[in-house]
């Protein structure tokens, strides 16, 4: 009998899978088009929309990873020629820069070091040095590659009075802490199952705001890519209900269920026990005597990045805590390879027990 080993869940994702999901995940198949399924789809789509913090009614889950939900913005609001300025402080702001260049876009990075924020005084004056009108203003609201909790107000304010959209990665935000789509000024926001959502990777929740909407319909070019063209799955989603690829039934069950699982503890429950749980487990890991490497204001609760002390084999304790403890956190990537370890505390792995473990199991690795 094929078997995996049972692990503790606690790097950059996937989280651990909660129960409920585990369960959803072994519901018979019912067909793509079943008014039952049909019925699923809403439900999704309304649970999204609370956990997205929005009204808008292009709200769905894309079916790939959170890299297929990056390149449905960037291909369906970006056309060749379009400029774009996008905060480039890690890993996952490359990716962006990298999409949006595929898509023909004229990419602005606007960088700041791995480890803190992007400030909006560099994009405004990327804003008002651009050669032209400006489409898009992009960041990652959570970088996981560095642990920064990005703040989105003052950006997306200043992209909007440029008259150009604001565009969010909210792969390792959403579900850990609040997104607040309308309230932010979100015009397009993407994220991932697999992270605070606690369901496996597979789907990539998006939502379009009306003005991003807008721009795709006026587009002046054809979406380049036809699986990510949302023209035509938004077809599937509403009303019409036209076939375009068959749903992963399965994963839309799971989905369905993790959000539930959410909206039952209460949203702001669910913020409360990330930030808590995340402050007790960096407080623990300074009272080791180690450094984190992201300074506190913009310290994300759910994916901790500390330093590796001088002298000490950093993928050698990662192998220690998975082989004796069967605790998985990562390596740093980019600029931080073997400089830093990632702690995740998402969605169903962001409990106290798991704080205890790992920071325990971690004490006598180092002693
Ligand atoms: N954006 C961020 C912030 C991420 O953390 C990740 C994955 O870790 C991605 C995008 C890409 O998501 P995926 O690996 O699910 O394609």
């Amino acid at each position: 009998m094929w078997q995996v080993p049972t692990r503790v869940l606690m790097g950059p994702g996937p989280s651990d899978v909660h129960p409920r999901v585990l369960k959803a995940l072994s519901t018979p198949l019912v067909g793509h088009l079943d008014p039952a399924f049909l019925a699923l789809m809403n439900e999704v789509r309304d649970l999204l929309k609370q956990v997205f913090g929005t009204k808008n009614e292009l709200t769905l889950a894309m079916s790939g990873t959170g890299s297929a939900g990056m390149e449905t913005v960037f291909v369906n609001l970006i056309e060749p020629g379009d400029r774009v300025v996008i905060g480039v402080n890690g890993l996952f702001g490359q990716r962006m820069a990298d999409v949006a260049s595929r898509c023909g876009a004229e990419v602005i990075p606007v960088t700041a070091p791995w480890g803190e924020p992007i400030a909006p005084e560099a994009v405004e004056k990327a804003l008002k040095q651009a050669d032209g009108p400006v489409k898009a203003v992009a960041v990652v609201h959570a970088e996981t590659s560095t642990g920064v909790w990005q703040p989105l107000a003052d950006i997306g304010r200043l992209a909007h009075a440029h008259g150009a959209l604001f565009i969010v990665d909210a792969v390792t935000s959403l579900g850990g802490v609040p997104v607040e789509v309308d309230k932010n000024g979100i015009d397009a926001c993407y994220s991932g199952t697999q992270k605070c959502l606690s369901v496996p990777p597979g789907l990539a929740p998006v939502t379009f705001s009306p003005r991003a909407q807008e721009a795709i319909r006026t587009r002046k070019t054809k979406i380049q890519s036809w699986y990510f063209d949302l023209s035509m799955i938004q077809q599937y989603w509403g009303e019409e209900r036209f076939y375009h690829h068959t749903a992963p039934i399965s994963m839309i069950y799971a989905l369905r269920e993790g959000l539930q699982v959410l909206v039952d503890e209460g949203l702001e429950n669910v913020y409360r026990r990330h930030l808590e749980l995340g402050r007790r487990l960096q407080a623990a890991l300074e009272d080791m005597g180690l450094v984190l490497h992201v300074a506190e204001a913009y310290r994300l609760p759910q994916l901790t990045t500390v330093r590796v002390p001088e002298g000490v084999d950093e993928a050698a304790i990662r192998r220690r805590l998975l082989e004796e403890f069967g605790i998985e956190i990562g390596g740093g990537l980019g600029e931080l390879k073997g400089k830093v370890w990632r702690v995740g505390l998402m969605g169903y792995s962001c409990q106290m027990k798991n704080v205890v473990l790992f920071t325990s199991a971690l004490r006598q690795l180092l002693a």
